[in-house]
């Protein structure tokens, strides 16, 4: 398996990713690194968790290494496009933190905030723009953007952008790009409505793709619990209670459901905030902060909130109420075992919900197993500390014996791709020739 200094990544790069203690590269970097660091389109099938944002932001900064290049104000020279929020500002993350070593400027755009601060961080110039669709649009239709000079363009969950209704704005934006630019395209799936998007967008790409044995799900232990929906909350609390529960992520159906049961948990002792999308951005943000820096142990959230939530060491997910959506199953546990960690899964599964769990399976290829011991729900409430004792195998992290995600068969998908021979970094001249034009 390749290294990272075998990627020929600038020094400044390779730093950062030591510092953030990367040994060796994720199957999607492995594969997609040198292909779009010769300038070559990219067709990414990849989930999140597979560490597919470092696959196209450590090429991009490489690209954009060079220190003497000034960015213009409201001309970016990349633009990343994110379905969500949160997800724009993971990904404006991810850069600033493999960066850290390049003066460049980032900038983010995205909606239900006031657009003064990031109309004044355009005018300063961007070297990378991490945009969500609706601001991008409005912004540009103001006069504040200008895709120009744009040389690369990433789409990044080409799939949700599609289920969010976003392929008008998409359309509109993909029609205002420099047809003289490299484009980098991910989705999780790749249904036809996909395919026919990415072909719109594509020249000549590099296919990569991470196969299902390498994301996350299955490095994630699953466990079905059969409850009744009344018994739900004092199972939760049980589990909850166990030593190994650091971070707990709760997926319930609906945001009413999730305040509520945030503030049942509060009141049982648990620290616990809720996210969906009737709450502010900022105390969407303020929840996820608080839940990172473990001064909230149990994060409350519907799909839609949690969509590409990149927190490490997540070590539990309870779907509390099992998704409609077979799909959303595969987003919401892969918010555990990210990144070779592993993780656990716990879905309750009341009578009515026998479908969804059955769909569910389907769509997933493979069974859930039920837990071995569950706990019985108990009719009083228990406090965290009465019932903190109880632990169960089936809910402890699995042992660390099993193979680390990195490690795990998808590079061996790469190895065929002939990459045994070193790679000579070739430069598409496109891309840099815009800047003397
Ligand atoms: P992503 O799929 O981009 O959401 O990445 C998932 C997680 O993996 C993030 O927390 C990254 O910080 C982490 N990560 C990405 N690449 C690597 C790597 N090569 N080694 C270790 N961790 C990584």
């Amino acid at each position: 398996m390749k290294t990272f200094a075998e990627l020929e990544l600038l020094e400044p790069l390779q730093r950062a990713l030591a510092e953030e203690k990367y040994e060796t590269p994720t199957p999607i970097q492995a594969q997609t690194i040198p292909a779009a660091l010769d300038g070559r389109d990219i067709l990414g099938c990849a989930q999140t968790g597979t560490g597919k944002t470092a696959a196209f932001a450590l090429p991009i900064l490489d690209h954009l290494g060079d220190p003497n290049r000034k960015a213009p104000p409201n001309r970016p020279f990349v633009l990343v496009l994110a379905p969500t929020r949160e997800l724009a500002i993971q990904i404006g993350e991810s850069f600033a933190t493999y960066g850290r070593h390049l003066r460049l400027r980032q900038v983010l755009v995205y909606g239900g905030v006031s657009q003064l601060h990031q109309v004044r961080a355009l005018s300063r110039g961007a070297h990378v723009l991490v945009a969500t669709p609706g601001r991008l649009l409005d912004l540009m239709n103001q006069g504040y953007i200008t895709l120009d000079m744009l040389e690369i363009f990433v789409l990044d969950e080409a799939d949700r952008m599609l289920d969010m209704g976003f392929l008008p704005d998409l359309r509109r934006i993909i029609s205002k790009l420099p047809k003289n630019r490299q484009s980098l395209f991910f989705s999780a799936t790749m249904p036809p409505k996909i395919m026919d998007l990415s072909r719109s967008l594509l020249h000549n790409p590099v296919s990569v793709n991470v196969t299902p044995e390498t994301t996350s799900v299955e490095r994630i232990e699953q466990r079905v619990l059969f409850v009744e929906r009344s018994g739900k909350r004092d199972l939760l609390r049980q589990i909850l209670s166990a030593d190994d529960v650091d971070r707990a992520l709760v997926f319930t159906k609906t945001k009413r459901g999730a305040n509520l049961l945030s503030e049942q948990l509060l009141k049982s002792g648990f620290k616990s905030a809720a996210i969906h999308g009737n709450k502010s951005q900022g105390a969407r943000q303020r929840a996820l902060e608080a839940f990172r820096r473990k001064t909230v142990q149990v994060l409350v959230a519907t799909d839609v909130a949690a969509r590409g939530i990149d927190i490490d060491g997540i070590t539990h997910v309870v779907n509390y109420d099992l998704p409609i959506e077979p799909e959303s199953y595969v987003h919401r546990i892969g918010r555990t075992g990210r990144a070779g960690a592993e993780g656990i899964a716990l879905s309750f599964c009341s009578a009515s919900e026998r479908n969804e769990l059955r769909a569910i399976e389907r769509f997933i290829g493979q069974r859930v197993p039920p837990a071995a011991d569950q706990p019985q729900p108990t009719a009083p409430e228990p406090e965290k500390s009465s019932s903190g004792g109880r632990r169960d195998a089936s809910f402890r992290r699995p042992a660390a014996s099993r193979p680390a995600a990195a490690t795990r068969p998808a590079t061996e998908a790469a190895e065929g791709e002939g990459q045994s021979k070193p790679r000579r970094r070739r430069r598409k001249p496109r891309a840099r020739a815009r800047q003397t034009s």
